[in-house]
């Protein structure tokens, strides 16, 4: 057993319902000495055993692990992982014409507080508690130990995911290993991956289903990639036989990595591409009405919070209202939100909201989601986020 966390009477009901997360208002006592990140035993008012865990300063006050005293060392990190892989290995993710996926999606692998994102031979490492920074070696070493896959650098990036109040000090650098390649695989198309100063783990996997859905609806079409980060959407469009893809994204760097993805996948049909750096407000409120016969809207989570829905909602009215008032006859849009604070049907009120203020007429095609490589826990429904439609527009 580790050090006792108690709960009050009645708080073990979630927990048997096989929810992750301890609140801190469950707990009826804790050690006194115990510290952020401690492995911690768990029990029931009656001081029954529920399971061990990682301790957190905060509201989430312990990310369950197990559901009984197993130790959390080498050996439980390796059973994990392997099952994890195991189910990539039956999505049928791991080959080399995609070695790129998510292996680790924290609750939704039973691993809370932990995300790795494999890139070919490189392993990108993600702590959200301070449990799981402490078993980065520990986790880093398992994952080179890991059978029938060759990760062989594990890079560790939680400069920006750890609790600011921990004062953890993650350096975001190598823990095993070191650099090797930036290009990654995905469904045969190849991107360079800024693992170093990119967003998330510098890619979004998440994306690669939505994208080759697009990728069927390209061909002979203008497509509009708006908020295009990294190009993913415009590289699909582009091998899909899109007439011609226009990227836009606020940011020159993104604007730059894009233009490399293109060139990397099309070297001698880069007249079929034009990017431009440049908010994309801005951009649809100039943009020629009918100059797109297919948009994608893939913004950054407007609600980080739950107090920021109101605002967020709006956002996303406004900006699908001006992509479906602009697009043309005929023409497809696919929008998404990632904001977890905002769920599928709130999203949707949004689009409906401002499909009925263009006054077109507008059907949904798909409901799109995450892939499989990003699983839900269906006892924890907090672990979905990505929402998507498309829409036919006439
Ligand atoms: N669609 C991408 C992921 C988008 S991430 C993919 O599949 O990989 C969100 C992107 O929106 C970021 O690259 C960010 O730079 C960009 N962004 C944020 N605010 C913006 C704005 N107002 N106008 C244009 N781009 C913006």
């Amino acid at each position: 057993m580790y050090p006792v966390i108690k709960l009050k009477a009645g708080k073990e009901d979630s927990l048997l319902r096989f929810h992750p997360w301890v609140f801190s208002g469950a707990i009826a006592s804790l050690p006194e000495d115990l510290e952020e990140g401690d492995a911690v035993s768990v029990v029931d008012h009656q001081g029954r055993l529920l399971g061990n865990g990682h301790y957190q300063i905060g509201s989430i006050a312990v990310r369950m692990l197990t559901r009984d005293d197993s130790p959390l060392d080498g050996a439980f990190y390796h059973q994990r992982l392997e099952s994890a892989l195991a189910l990539r290995r039956a999505l049928g993710l791991a080959r080399p014409d995609n070695d790129a996926y998510r292996l680790v999606h924290g609750e939704g692998d039973f691993l809370p507080g932990l995300i790795v994102d494999v890139y070919g031979p490189t392993a990108v490492m993600q702590a959200h508690s301070a449990g799981m920074h402490f078993a980065r070696g520990i986790i880093a070493q398992e994952l080179v130990n890991l059978p029938g896959v060759e990760i062989k650098n594990v890079f560790y990036k939680s400069e920006t995911t750890l609790p600011y109040k921990a004062a953890l000090d993650p350096q975001n650098d190598y823990i095993i290993g070191s650099y090797a390649t930036d290009v990654a695989t995905e469904n045969g198309l190849k991107f360079h991956v800024d693992w170093l100063k990119g967003q998330k783990t510098g890619f979004f996997l998440d994306q690669r289903d939505n994208r080759q859905l697009l990728e069927h609806y390209s061909h002979g079409r203008r497509v509009l990639n708006m908020f295009c980060y990294t190009g993913g959407f415009s590289v699909y469009a582009m091998r899909g036989g899109a007439e011609h893809v226009t990227s836009v994204d606020s940011s020159a760097k993104a604007i730059s990595l894009t233009k490399a993805n293109v060139s990397l996948n099309f070297p001698l049909d880069e007249q079929r591409h034009t990017a431009v750096a440049t908010d994309a407000f801005d951009y649809l409120a100039q943009m020629e009405p009918g100059a797109f016969d297919l948009i994608v809207l893939d913004p950054p989570a407007f609600a980080k919070h739950r107090s920021a829905i109101r605002n967020a909602l709006r956002g996303y009215q406004r900006l699908n209202a001006r992509a479906i008032e602009k697009i043309t006859p005929g023409g497809f849009l696919f929008t998404f939100s990632c904001s977890q604070a905002i769920s599928k049907e709130q999203f949707r009120l949004a689009v409906f909201s401002a499909a009925a203020q263009t006054g077109r007429r507008v059907r949904i095609l798909h409901q799109l989601t995450q892939p499989a490589d990003h699983p839900i826990n269906i006892y924890h429904p907090e672990g979905e986020y990505l929402k998507g439609l498309i829409l036919s527009i006439d």
